[in-house]
């Protein structure tokens, strides 16, 4: 009895994330959120999730508990994360598109999914669910022949080359953030200098896994984002850096840890000891004012 948590009054809180168990961690006491991470599956059965694979956890980003023991280090130059501002994400799908033209995905495999729920008015909210890239990741930990690894950066990759198609890391990954190649893929879009296979830009052979690989031969450089983030026509996607502490997302630039801190980042699933390196900023299609206001 010593150990019962005590019973949060949840009709106190507002929005749909709170009907979700998703308040942002600023917003709650400790008891609550631990409270709330084991009410949301309860929560999801009651608004009727239409496209997801599993429970939708999300928990917040703790700037003080990264700082103190796991934020990224090690001689790269670069750390890198992405961050997604479902404030401004209105289900547009554009960065699906962008990504499935640029690997020559078929309509079935999406590197980027977009999750949809509604609440209970039916308004409806969208979630774009890439490749989180885990800094602990399942899907590394269960390759049979080591084919998938973890950049110096921060990037999981695979290589098509040397996967033997096992799958045992499609049922690894809690994100469901990894496709099986069935048919032979289309001819990826490698222009305009045509270029070899490479981990950081694959081409997708069949019999292989695939996933996001965030367009890894791309972001080193400051001028050529992801497909995905450059796609988005609200510019909800960035790509951040722990190294220089930056986050961009070809609008504008923003101090990543003051990002993340004051809006009240989230992650997904973080439960799982993933430790993803994708953060989400909670809300729905508002006007976000300032630089991004009228952003089209
Ligand atoms: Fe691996 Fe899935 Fe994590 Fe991506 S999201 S790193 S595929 S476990």
């Amino acid at each position: 009895m010593g150990n019962q948590k005590k019973i949060v009054d949840r009709s106190k809180r507002s929005g749909p994330y709170a009907d979700l168990g998703l308040v942002p961690a600023g917003k709650q006491s400790a008891e609550e959120q631990d409270v709330s991470r084991r009410n949301m599956l309860l929560g999801l059965g009651a608004v009727g999730v239409a496209t997801m694979g599993g429970a939708l956890g999300l928990v917040g980003f703790n700037n003080e508990a990264r700082a103190a023991g796991t934020v990224p280090t090690g001689a790269a130059e670069h750390q890198w994360c992405r961050i997604i501002d479902l404030r401004a994400c209105v289900g547009e799908r554009k960065c699906v598109a962008a990504c499935q033209t640029r690997h020559g995905l078929p309509p079935e495999q999406t590197w980027m999914r977009i999750l949809s729920w509604q609440d209970e008015v039916g308004k409806e909210f969208f979630m774009p669910v890439p490749c989180q890239m885990c800094e602990n990741p399942p899907c590394l930990n269960v390759c049979p022949v080591s084919a998938t690894f973890r950049t110096p950066e921060g990037l999981v990759l695979t290589d098509q080359d040397t996967c033997i198609g096992s799958r045992a890391c499609m049922a690894a990954c809690p994100y469901e953030a990894r496709y099986f190649n069935w048919n032979k893929p289309a001819e990826t879009n490698r222009m305009p200098a045509p270029s070899p296979s490479t981990p950081e830009f694959p081409a997708n052979q069949i019999g292989t896994v695939g996933k996001c690989v965030l367009c890894a031969d791309r972001i080193p450089y400051a001028n050529e984002l992801p497909s995905c983030v450059e796609a988005c026509p609200r510019a909800a996607q960035y790509i951040g850096d722990f190294v220089t502490d930056v986050a961009v997302n070809g609008r504008v630039t923003v101090k990543l840890s003051t990002f993340l801190r004051e809006n009240n980042a989230v992650r997904f699933k973080e439960e799982l000891g993933t430790n993803p390196r994708t953060y989400y900023i909670l809300g729905n299609g508002q006007p976000l004012g300032g630089p991004m206001e009228g952003v089209k």
